[in-house]
């Protein structure tokens, strides 16, 4: 059978354990029609066959960045980036900029910031003077905190009268007044429901950057987390493409909970779609994040006595709503932070995959973050195959906090080699756009344990590291297994997809602190050129 393209001379790493290395392969119609060594698939190639000299450059298999905010990351792209900015002064130039920049009422809108990084409390009065005139909504870097001005707060009805709508909190003055911080979606709600919508059109052509951003970085998948206020437009928008022919990124689609019984009402079940689009797990909130410090916590954050979290989904919300996912055939993605909300959540789905063991879902139960977990349960994901979906890239910016938080705790935090060495597969992403959604510093931060400035010296917990294959085993095998698509996916194996992506560096042979700087050159999808630097 003659192939459509063929690739010699590459250094291959498969992720394939039968064949871990080749130099060659060959495509046909989508799909990967042979693997090995160069003499084999030039046997393949005929009059119409593309052949490309990888002139000895790494391939992967083409990465999976398994939790993105996808509608999010093309909106971000849009906005004032104040990702990483640690001088507050910065923070307001750049804001008086967009402000210079926008028409007379325009909304300003921002994301990524992190007091963290500051010596000042972000409120109102800060971002008035800037702004008079002008609505400013800026999302803390996690997405569950807005900063606004006071402009936002007079035109959602936000004021010393208006009580906190459950679930979420509106931080105000002693005197009650509202301060400008608001966290948590129902808080947010009050201000997304003032500003005004964008066009489609416009959002389309957004998706389109989005998606030449992924390929650009050597992903070819991602799965798209969509919490609720996302949703039908992201889906809807994305089927849009689809039908346009213009999808080459592959999405794996989460389900928001609120949505899952009008799924179950039409008998939708996960996998739903095709090769390119299709749906996945019903996704839940456990608790916050750690940097607002409302992840629940089973004991309280350092040095505050009071606080132990935030409850998103109590244990016995999450029961109900795991048993009727089940009903409807989904597996559950639940976002967990604080070693109490992992462990109500491994409760939940340990329970509830012992009873789905005779008829098990298309898909693994997965716990998003698992940012801490503590040492009794560190066993129990790999015992009921639950997958950690989890970001090393966030370990960059957060292990300062992490320390300060969680004090000695922190040891089991981003347990990466501790929850492997039980057998728990490791589904790696950005959780884009509050990191970035280039996964090379994902692999990076899961080799080194260190941010961008090489802190802390000798790695944060660095008996936590992993090695080069077990994190692409993460970028590749382990989103597979977890999207139900390991037969399709996930390594450079005949019949499987041929997404595949050639470096311009061999991580293999660089030192992991420079990995975060790796140049794609080329990025296949079902065997077609998708990005070529
Ligand atoms: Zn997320």
């Amino acid at each position: 059978m003659q192939a459509d393209r063929i690739v010699t001379n590459g250094r291959i790493y498969t992720v394939d354990p039968s064949q871990p290395w080749a130099t060659a392969l060959a495509c046909r119609a989508g799909r990967l029609l042979a693997v090995g060594s160069d003499h084999e698939v030039l046997a393949l190639a005929g009059p119409d066959t593309e052949h490309l000299d990888a002139a000895g450059r790494l391939v992967l298999p083409g990465l999976t960045d398994s939790h993105v905010h996808f509608l999010q990351v093309a909106q971000r792209r849009q906005q004032v980036d104040l990702f990483g900015v640690a001088d507050f002064a910065e923070i307001r130039r750049l804001i008086a900029a967009a402000v210079r920049r926008a028409r007379p009422g325009e909304w300003i809108l921002g994301w990524g910031w992190d007091e963290n990084l500051w010596d000042v409390v972000p409120e109102a009065h800060l971002l008035d003077d800037l702004a008079p005139q002008q609505p400013v909504a800026l999302a803390r870097m996690d997405m569950h905190t807005w900063w606004v001005n006071s402009h936002v707060l007079a035109l959602a009805g936000i004021d010393a009268q208006l009580s906190d709508p459950p679930d979420c909190k509106i931080e105000r003055y002693a005197d009650g007044r509202p301060n400008g911080l608001l966290r948590e979606w129902n808080a947010l709600a009050l201000v997304e429901r003032v500003m005004p919508p964008t066009s489609e059109a416009t959002v389309l052509e957004w998706l389109r950057a989005a998606q030449r951003d992924a390929h650009r970085l050597g992903l070819t998948c991602i799965h798209d987390q969509r919490v609720e206020r996302e949703g039908r437009q992201s889906l809807r928008l994305l089927q849009t493409l689809h039908r346009q022919g213009e999808l080459s990124l592959r999405f794996h689609v989460n389900i928001a909970a609120d949505f899952l019984d009008e799924a179950s009402v039409l008998g939708i079940e996960p996998g739903f779609g095709d090769d390119h689009l299709w749906l996945g797990h019903v996704k839940a909130f456990a608790d916050g994040t750690m940097g607002s410090r409302t992840a629940a916590m089973l004991a309280p954050f350092e040095g505050e006595l009071d606080n132990s979290g935030v409850t998103v989904t109590s244990a016995d919300a999450l029961w109900d709503l795991a048993n009727r996912a089940a009903a409807a055939g989904f597996p559950l993605s639940v976002h967990a932070i604080g070693d109490r909300a992992v462990r109500e959540v491994i409760d939940v789905l340990s329970e509830r995959a012992t009873l789905d063991a005779a008829a098990p879902l298309p898909m693994p139960h997965r716990i998003e973050h698992v940012q801490l977990i503590s040492a009794q349960d560190l066993p129990r994901l790999a015992q009921h195959g639950i997958v950690a979906a989890m970001q090393p890239v966030h370990l960059q910016t957060d292990w300062h906090t992490a320390d300060r938080v969680w004090g000695t705790r922190a040891r089991l935090a981003y347990a990466f080699r501790n929850l492997l060495d039980q057998g728990t597969i490791l589904a790696l992403g950005s959780d884009a756009p509050v990191a970035p959604l280039n996964p090379f510093l994902g692999i990076q931060a899961a080799l080194t344990r260190q941010d961008s400035n090489g802190q802390p010296p000798e790695g944060w917990y660095p008996e936590q590291r992993l090695t080069l294959p077990e994190t692409l085993y993460g970028y590749t095998m382990a989103p597979a297994l977890l999207a139900g698509k390991a037969g399709l996916g996930g390594s450079l194996t005949p019949g499987k997809w041929a997404d595949f992506i050639i470096l311009d560096q061999d991580i293999f042979q660089l030192p992991p602190a420079e990995i975060g700087a790796t140049t794609v050159a080329m990025t296949f999808a079902d065997g077609r050129l998708v990005y070529a630097s």
